[in-house]
């Protein structure tokens, strides 16, 4: 990577917007069209929102954020937790599919990831964390 940073901060709600916020100033670096830097910031709200909602469903822990930009242009972004973990990751990241019974909750959350970012990859460990890292 020709650059690179990573943040962590506590999972309150109100954190999810600051998440959000640091990704889009260090992506600006890139740039970035109006439409890409959306994209992005949108992608990094559905990831910073389950590490709240569902990693640390009952709790508050931490969250990471690295970002590692390259030559070519291209931006990395990860994001961790050291949460509850996913059972069945490729089930999870099926659309439509939620543990949660929320209204608020529509499962789509990695379908959005997925079509706002040109790659996604999903790793868990159930009672140790999990990570997500997408590319654009
Ligand atoms: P939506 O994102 O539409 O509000 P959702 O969060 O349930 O609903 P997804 O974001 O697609 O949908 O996540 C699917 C499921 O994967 C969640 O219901 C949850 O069970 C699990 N999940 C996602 N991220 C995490 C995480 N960081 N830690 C633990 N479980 C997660
Ligand atoms: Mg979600």
């Amino acid at each position: 990577p020709t650059n690179e940073m990573t943040v962590s901060f506590l999972s309150c709600s109100a954190n999810e917007s600051f998440g959000r916020a640091a990704v889009a100033a260090f992506a600006a670096q890139l740039d970035p069209t109006i439409d890409e830097l959306s994209d992005i910031k949108t992608a990094v709200s559905e990831a910073v929102t389950n590490c709240i909602v569902h990693a640390y469903r009952d709790t508050i822990g931490v969250i990471y954020i690295t970002c590692k930009l390259y030559e070519n242009g291209q931006i990395s972004i990860r994001i961790r937790d050291k949460g509850c973990g996913i059972e069945d990751v490729e089930k999870a990241m099926q659309p439509l599919f939620t543990t949660s019974d929320s209204e608020e909750r529509a499962g789509l959350g990695f379908a959005v990831m997925e079509s706002f970012m040109d790659t996604l990859r999903v790793t868990s460990k159930p009672g140790k964390g999990t990570s997500v890292t997408m590319h654009k």
